[in-house]
C-alpha cells in the first residue's frame, strides 16, 4: 500500500498512475480536490518557454501527453495550444533571449527569437515600447482544476481511496524511520509500502525533523477581467522584465497575473487581495497593451498557495534515512505544465524503487555545503 498526503495535481496524478498499475493506494487531502495551488480560476500557463533547463526535458514530455490527456482521463478537452510569447522591452533581455532559443532548440522546444516587426504579424496589439520577443508555438493553456478533478476520479475509478478533509500533523518516527502519519483528529495511519509527501505548502513543515528544505509560502495573484468586447491577447503571454502573465480566456475575460502577491492568513487558510498589488499589475497590462485601458476588475483571487524554492526549481527527493518517502515541492509558480510528465516519472520511483535519471537535478543535495 502507497500512502499520499495531498490532493492537489501531483497527489492526484500519482494516485491514478499508481492505482492503474495495480498499487493499492490511499491518499489524504486537508480539504478538498485541488483546494490548493492546483485550484482556483482559470487556466494555468502550459510553458516551455524561459524554463530553467533542468526542466526542459521533462516540458518536453509533458508536451506531447497534454493534447491527449483527458482523452485518457474520460473527460473534456483540457489542454489548448496558444503558444507563448515572452515580450521583451529593454536591450538589455535582447542578447539572453537569442541565446535562450537556441539552447531551447538543442532540447527539442522549437523556439524563435522575433523581432518587434515579426511580433507584430502574431500579436498586433502590443505597444511600442515592446520591441522584440521569444517565441514557443508548442505552448499551451489547461484548465488546472478541471484536470486535477479528472486525475482524482480516474485514481477513484481504478481503485484508489480518497480521503478529504484529513489534515496530516506530523510524520511519526521510530529511530528517525517514518512509519505513520498522525492526523489532526490524532489518528494514526500507517505508511505502508511508500509514503508520498505532496502536500505543496506543508511540505517543509512535515520533513522538518529530517532536513530544513529551502522553500517558503506565498499566497499568489491572480486577477479576471470582466468579459471584453475585443480581447487583445492572442496567445498565453509572459514579460521579461514586468510581473506579468497575461491568458485569455474563452469567454471574452482576461487573467492578469504574473507573480504578484496577496496577504496570507494562517487563521483563516485563506489570501487577502491587496489594493496595490492589483492596480501595479492591471498597469503593467496596460502598459504592455494600451487598448486594455479602462479594463474592469471581476474578482482578484489569492486564496491558492504556492511554495516557492530559493533557487525557483522544485524539489523532488528522499528524506534522509527514509528511501521509502519522497517527496516533492518548491514549484514556485510553474508547476503545473510539468505535472503530466513528473508524475509518471514519481510513479516508477515509488514501483520500481529507483530514481529516474530525469528527477535526479532537483534532489537537494544540489544545495549541499562543500
Ligand atoms: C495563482 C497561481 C498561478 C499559477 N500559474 C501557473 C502557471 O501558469 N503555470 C504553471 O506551470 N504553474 C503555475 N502555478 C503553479 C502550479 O499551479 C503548482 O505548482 C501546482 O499546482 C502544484 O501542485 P501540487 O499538487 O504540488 O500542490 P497543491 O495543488 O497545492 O496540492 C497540495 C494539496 O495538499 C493539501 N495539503 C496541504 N497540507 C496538507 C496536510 N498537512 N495534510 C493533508 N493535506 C494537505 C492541500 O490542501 C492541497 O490540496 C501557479 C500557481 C498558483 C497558485
Amino acid at each position: 500500500m502507497t500512502l499520499k498526503i495531498g490532493g492537489g495535481v501531483y497527489g492526484a496524478a500519482v494516485a491514478w498512475h499508481l492505482a492503474r498499475r495495480g498499487e493499492a493506494v490511499e491518499l489524504l487531502e486537508a480539504q478538498t480536490i485541488a483546494s490548493g495551488a492546483s485550484g482556483g480560476p482559470g487556466r494555468r500557463g502550459v510553458r516551455a518557454n524561459c524554463r530553467d533547463h533542468r526542466e526542459l526535458p521533462l516540458m518536453a514530455r509533458a508536451r506531447e501527453l497534454w493534447p491527449a490527456l483527458h482523452v485518457q482521463l474520460g473527460t473534456d478537452p483540457l489542454f489548448e495550444r496558444t503558444g507563448h510569447l515572452q515580450l521583451i522591452e529593454r536591450p538589455i533581455d535582447m542578447p539572453k533571449a537569442e541565446t535562450r532559443a537556441a539552447l531551447q532548440n538543442r532540447f527539442g522546444i522549437e523556439t524563435a527569437y522575433l523581432s518587434g516587426a515579426e511580433l507584430r504579424e502574431l500579436e498586433p496589439d502590443v505597444a511600442p515600447a515592446v520591441t522584440a520577443a521569444l517565441h514557443c508555438p508548442g505552448d499551451g493553456v489547461a484548465f488546472h482544476a478541471n484536470t486535477t478533478r479528472a486525475y482524482a476520479a480516474a485514481a477513484v475509478a481504478a481503485g484508489a481511496r480518497i480521503r478529504e478533509g484529513v489534515w496530516v500533523e506530523r510524520l511519526v518516527a521510530r529511530e528517525g524511520v517514518v512509519e505513520a502519519v498522525v492526523t489532526s483528529d490524532g489518528e494514526e495511519i500507517p505508511v505502508g509500502r511508500k509514503l508520498l509527501v505532496f502536500a505543496n505548502s506543508s511540505v517543509r513543515m512535515l520533513v522538518a525533523p529530517w532536513l530544513d528544505l529551502p522553500t517558503w509560502n506565498l499566497a499568489l495573484q491572480v486577477l479576471v477581467s470582466k468579459p471584453l468586447a475585443a480581447n487583445p491577447v492572442r496567445h498565453l503571454v509572459g514579460h521579461a522584465s514586468r510581473t506579468l502573465s497575461l491568458k485569455r480566456e474563452p469567454d471574452g475575460r482576461l487573467m492578469i497575473s504574473g507573480g504578484r502577491l496577496g496577504r496570507w492568513d494562517h487563521e483563516t487558510g485563506r489570501g487577502t487581495p491587496i489594493a496595490e498589488e492589483i492596480a501595479a499589475n492591471v498597469a503593467d497590462a496596460v502598459a504592455v497593451y494600451p487598448s486594455l485601458a479602462g479594463i474592469e476588475i471581476e474578482a482578484a483571487d489569492t486564496d491558492h498557495l504556492e511554495a516557492e524554492s530559493i533557487d525557483a526549481v522544485p524539489m523532488i527527493d528522499q528524506l534522509p534515512g527514509n528511501p521509502h518517502v519522497i517527496y516533492a515541492a518548491g514549484w514556485s509558480g510553474h508547476g503545473w505544465a510539468i505535472a503530466p510528465a513528473v508524475t509518471e516519472l514519481l510513479a516508477d520511483w515509488a514501483l520500481e524503487d529507483r530514481r529516474p535519471d530525469l528527477l535526479a537535478p532537483f534532489a537537494v543535495s544540489r544545495f549541499a555545503a562543500g
